[in-house]
């Protein structure tokens, strides 16, 4: 769970977000809540992946 400023993008935890008072201290924008929970479960499937499919994940590997 992170917050972060819409135009530029910086993040904080939401224990910095609450210091700033949920606004930026690099932009002074708003800082609204982002939920990354589709990204985790993204990052999963990956994981999955890598393990089921050593070719994949040589290739993979490669492309890094
Ligand atoms: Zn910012």
């Amino acid at each position: 769970m992170f917050f972060s400023c819409k135009p530029n993008g910086h993040r904080y935890k939401f224990e910095k977000a609450s210091e700033f008072n949920f606004v930026c201290p690099k932009c002074s924008e708003s800082l609204e809540y982002q939920d990354n929970t589709s990204r985790i479960v993204e990052l999963l499937k990956e994981k999955a992946t890598y393990k089921s499919t050593t070719k994949l994940s040589t290739e993979i590997k490669y492309i890094d």
